[in-house]
């Protein structure tokens, strides 16, 4: 088990708790972030993200991505148990980037093959989760950045837990470098069907860091449990296991 470790928030003097690991840290307190390592005070932006559901009133997108799609058993909603409603402020940093990749390639959908030249040229605002973990379904999320504000740790619930990261600025910018050129990559071969080279710059503009409201649910349907992951500012599903229906006659 991780031992929290403790300092004091050079705001209000509260002691920050943070696991090993972690490298910014947020008062829970009085909201002021630190960088841990250094204890110097954090100068990016720090947004936030608000939740629009209370335990109760999750239930409802719950049920009604339950009911929705036929690849869903019928009783679903009807027999499913809520196990577990929990609400999770996942930190990520929102990478703000031009990237243009150039790139040649062969092309053998025609005989002979002949060698392609083309460019990507696009802007993102990329999302690179801040947590060394791996697993949460980061491509699946549409973040509602639009509805973003100035991080406010009044806004955030009791109930509520706030992740801290593990990823510093500068990782997270490689990060977001990497995984645009595996992007591009994937979205070049609509054009060539064999990479010879790949050329990619970058142009950052902005990096945020960023809480958003994520609920973490454990349904049970038919003495198994699934996992749901619902994005707690607008109530879409992120992702959800869906039991596999049963073919059976019995
Ligand atoms: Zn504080």
């Amino acid at each position: 088990m991780a031992v929290a470790q403790e300092i004091r928030c050079s705001h209000c003097g509260a002691p920050v708790e943070f696991e090993p690991g972690e490298i910014i840290a947020t008062c829970k307190y009085c909201g002021f972030t630190t960088v841990i390592e250094t204890g110097q005070t954090f100068t990016f932006e720090h947004s936030l993200l608000l939740n629009q559901f209370n335990e109760t009133q999750i239930e409802e997108p719950i049920k009604d991505w339950m009911r929705s799609g036929f690849l869903k058993p019928s009783d679903l909603a009807r027999k499913a148990k809520l196990l577990e409603k929990t609400l999770v402020y996942l930190p990520f940093w929102v990478v703000s980037i031009e990237a243009k990749s150039t790139y040649k390639g062969i092309f053998e959908r025609i005989a002979p093959p002949i060698v392609k030249e083309g460019t990507i040229k696009k802007e993102y605002n990329w999302l690179v989760l801040a947590r060394e973990a791996a697993g949460f379904p980061t491509r699946e999320y549409d973040v509602p950045l639009e509805g973003k504000i100035p991080y406010d740790f009044r806004k955030i619930e009791g109930f509520a837990k706030v992740l801290n990261s593990e990823i510093d600025r500068d990782e997270a910018l490689e990060l977001a470098k990497q995984q645009i050129e595996a992007h591009h990559r994937f979205l070049l071969q609509q054009d060539v069907d064999k990479i010879v080279e790949v050329h990619s710059d970058f142009n950052m503009k902005q990096a945020v860091y960023l809480h958003t409201p994520v609920w973490f649910i454990k349904y049970e349907y038919r003495s198994k449990s699934y996992q749901l992951l619902i994005d707690g500012a607008t109530g879409t599903v992120i992702k959800g296991e869906i039991p596999q229906k049963g073919f059976g006659i019995f």
